[in-house]
């Protein structure tokens, strides 16, 4: 890893989270300092952005449906304040830690600066498999630890949003909990609420939407035709499977999905409405009747123009990268590829359309949700996805640019621009007191 010593340190200072070396927040300094170092940035600011600036932890318990007590950990991180509120989604999952919910929330500063968002980067986590949980028992974890978090949130303050494993349903209540202990309804605490409590049209398809828009932007700009290309997406959730329908749309043919239990591959196209219906009835893609059973692994290199990866960080690696046979991938997901499958993709010219561009519709969708609330004032889903459109499509063309310029691939582009903008944003600011 081109980790300078200096760095090394800083990303060294997660105590007491048991990680090791590899760890996602070390991921995440080593692409801040690649573009750090294409543009030269300077010392004091390169200490200031790659620390977080808020680290909370919290331990809290919870009232099982058996009566027991069980006791949960989560966090809640504040990356930079400087462009405004913070903002960024939380998870419900087994691996959460405090080393990866730093790494997000660090990406969410520059995939919020990337889009020309006024908001810095800020993302939660807590380490629960929700999948074991009743639906009480899963209100009184949200609402639990929405109070304990609640001192560092608000409209104006941190806006959480859903992620992995987070829903609709759970930001309703976790909005119910920071208003009721503040005495009145405040919609703006949180995104992605559902439509009646002040959700925005369009939201929930955001991310999927929004990545789709890049894929076309790429495909335009490598001369690659959408219509008889062929798909494979890896996670079926909220964003991998409104991908998947929409390059579907856009004549391409959806060869292969997957979730965390496995996944489907029919080179002659998935019948992705069956797929949906398959997953509703037994909750997995896998082992869907219209195609063949094949792992997540495999799902990665199978034969296709379009990879999207809309699950978990850490899947394509210096392990697999050889092998990726996709000419676009679009990261629908937070941290799918690792520094090392950069180079190497970049090298044999597969063209990563990076997660803090390619995912970026569903916090431009939730900066639309979180005006609209100000505001009081909802817009039609017509207005919320040309307005998306509109936003995807300036950020990819500026982001190619930059690419050009300093003849670096996509991510490095992008977090090149991400850093500039918070830089000058640092500089004017200035340090208080
Ligand atoms: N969790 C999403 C992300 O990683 C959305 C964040 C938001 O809408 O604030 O971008």
């Amino acid at each position: 890893m081109v980790v300078s010593a200096d760095v090394r340190d800083v990303a060294g200072m997660s105590e007491g989270t048991g990680e090791g070396s590899d760890d996602l927040f070390t991921v995440a300094v080593e692409q801040f300092t690649i573009a750090a170092d294409v543009i030269g940035l300077e010392d004091d600011l390169r200490g200031v952005m790659s620390h977080c600036q808020r680290e909370l932890t919290v331990h809290f318990p919870v009232e099982m449906d058996d009566g027991s007590v069980k006791v949960f950990a989560g966090h809640r991180v504040q990356h930079n304040s400087g462009p405004g509120p913070t903002k960024g989604g939380i998870r419900f999952h087994q691996s959460v830690t405090l080393s990866e919910v730093k790494a997000l929330a660090m990406w969410m500063t520059w995939k919020c600066a990337v889009v020309g968002l006024p908001f810095g980067g800020a993302k939660g986590g807590v380490q629960v498999d929700p999948k074991l949980l009743s639906q009480a028992e899963l209100q009184n974890l949200t609402r639990r630890y929405t109070a304990e978090i609640q001192p560092f949130i608000g409209p104006t303050v941190d806006i959480p949003a859903p992620d992995v494993n987070t829903n609709p349903q759970v930001m309703a209540w976790l909005m119910d909990t920071y208003s009721m202990n503040v005495g009145y309804s405040v919609p703006g605490v949180t995104t992605g609420k559902p439509l009646v409590l002040g959700g925005s049209a369009g939201r929930s398809e955001a991310t999927g939407r929004g990545c789709v828009f890049g894929i076309e932007e790429a495909a335009r700009h490598l001369g690659i035709p959408l219509v008889g290309s062929r798909t494979v997406v890896q996670g079926f959730g909220n964003a991998g499977s409104v991908a998947a329908r929409l390059m579907a749309e856009d004549g391409s043919k959806v060869v292969a999905v997957s979730d965390s239990r496995g996944g489907t591959y029919n080179p002659a196209g998935l019948d992705l409405d069956a797929v949906a219906r398959h997953k509703e009835r037994t909750g997995s893609v896998a082992k869907f009747s219209g195609g063949d059973t094949i792992s997540n692994s495999e799902l990665l290199v199978l034969d296709c123009e379009i990879l999207i990866p809309a699950a978990m960080e850490g899947q394509i690696t210096e392990d697999n990268a050889h092998d990726v046979k996709a000419r676009i991938i679009a990261e629908a997901a937070n941290g799918p590829t690792s520094p090392e499958a950069d180079r190497l993709l970049y090298e044999r010219g597969v063209v990563v359309v990076p997660d803090i561009l390619a995912n970026a519709g569903g916090v431009t969708v939730s900066y639309f949700e979180w005006v609209q609330a100000l505001q009081a004032f909802p817009w039609s889903e017509q207005q919320v996805n040309e307005r998306l459109r509109e936003i995807m499509r300036r950020s990819f063309a500026e982001v190619a640019g930059t690419a050009e310029t300093y003849g670096v691939h996509l991510r490095t582009a992008a977090l090149v621009r991400a850093i500039e903008r918070v830089a000058e944003i640092s500089r004017l600011r200035g340090i208080y007191p």
